[in-house]
């Protein structure tokens, strides 16, 4: 369906009173923030809310307010389902399609009205409701948006997740989608009581020792092209062993990778639990990973991006840095 205004989401929002709010697997700071930010702008304005996901909260972003409230998957009986009334609102946030949403405990075919926010080039307007802002710096920063058209006061369960949706999906207000808008948002979000030196400090200087293990791990493996245009590390199985990293610990690796001078890409290419191999692109100048990444059914930004493959993680590897290296040569994905 076509897309809509900020002003028409504000007004569903006042209009109904039962809302399910979701987000992606691999919940990140947007996917989080933005969450949080949405539910308590539905409890400033006496709606009913749950937030429900498929994947745990990661401890870096535990000190979010509202976390406990959290339903996640991972802990419920199997053949639990959430109770949708007739008039029940999905909004889903930070995802470009829906299967990314991965496994929610909900009947999805029994809701009326799926409401789509997002700012992927990728996103298929899944909903019933999209508002898709491709200039935004994150989700976050469309839920700030929506705070005001719906004159919401600006407490710190708002501003606090809010900031963190900023300052995670501009990598720290460094990547291309940091604006002077993205600043003005977050000098208001600031002056409203989010500090950013103790928000950081959560999410940056939080790690477990086992983080780094595998960073430097990660590091050992470490490639690059004759050219050096491009770098690669893997993260498998047996890494993940023996540092006793947890899954969300490979988080950082491939910007790590990117810092190289010269280096336009960066590929991380981990070996997941279930068997596949999820990876990561990262980019900086022209080269748009999100559509290169979308050879392979996945997606993203144009300097961040991801997808996932089956098969043996050698053989992926393979094909996937020949497809870089041609691309690179040809000049394509610009
Ligand atoms: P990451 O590499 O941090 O997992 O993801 C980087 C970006 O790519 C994020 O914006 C994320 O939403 C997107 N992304 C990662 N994996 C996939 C995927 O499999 N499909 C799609 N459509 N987007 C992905
Ligand atoms: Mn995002």
């Amino acid at each position: 369906m076509e897309g809509t205004s900020i002003g028409k989401i504000a007004k569903l929002i006042k209009t109904y009173h039962n809302f399910i709010i979701t987000s992606h697997v691999n919940l990140d700071g947007d996917a989080l923030g933005s969450e949080l930010a949405l539910y308590f702008i539905l409890k400033q304005l006496q709606k009913k809310a749950k937030i429900v996901n498929q994947d745990q909260v990661p401890y870096i972003y535990q000190f979010l307010p509202g976390v406990d409230e959290i339903i996640c998957s991972d802990k419920l009986d199997k053949n639990f389902k959430l109770e949708i009334e007739r008039d029940t609102v999905l909004v889903v946030l930070d995802s470009s399609n829906l299967e990314r949403i991965g496994n929610i405990p909900l009947e999805i075919e029994k809701i009326r009205i799926i409401v789509n926010i997002d700012h992927h080039p990728s996103n298929t307007n899944f909903g019933h409701v999209n508002y898709i802002d491709v200039n935004s710096s994150s989700v976050g920063e469309i839920i700030f948006q929506l705070s005001k058209e719906l004159n919401c006061e600006l407490t710190e369960q708002l501003v606090i997740p809010m900031f963190t949706a900023i300052v995670t999906d501009t990598g720290s207000f460094r990547y291309a989608n940091t604006t002077a808008e993205t600043f003005h948002t977050a000098f208001l979000l600031t002056k409203s009581g989010a500090n950013p030196h103790l928000i950081t400090n959560y999410i940056y200087n939080n790690n477990e020792l086992s983080a780094l293990k595998l960073l430097g791990e990660a590091l050992l493996k470490l490639q690059i092209d004759k050219n050096s245009r491009f770098a690669w590390s893997v993260v498998t199985r047996e890494m993940m062993g023996r540092t006793c990293a947890r899954e969300e610990e490979t988080e950082g690796i491939v910007d790590k990778i990117l810092s190289i001078r010269k280096v336009q890409v960066s590929v991380l290419f981990k070996e997941t639990k279930e068997g596949t191999t999820k990876i990561s692109f990262r980019s900086k100048g022209e080269f748009n990973v999100d559509l290169f990444s979308r050879i392979f059914g996945g997606g993203g930004h144009p300097n961040a991006a991801g997808c996932q493959l089956e098969g043996d993680i050698n053989t992926i590897v393979k094909k996937v840095l020949t497809e870089l290296k041609k691309a690179l040569n040809n000049g394509n994905y610009r």
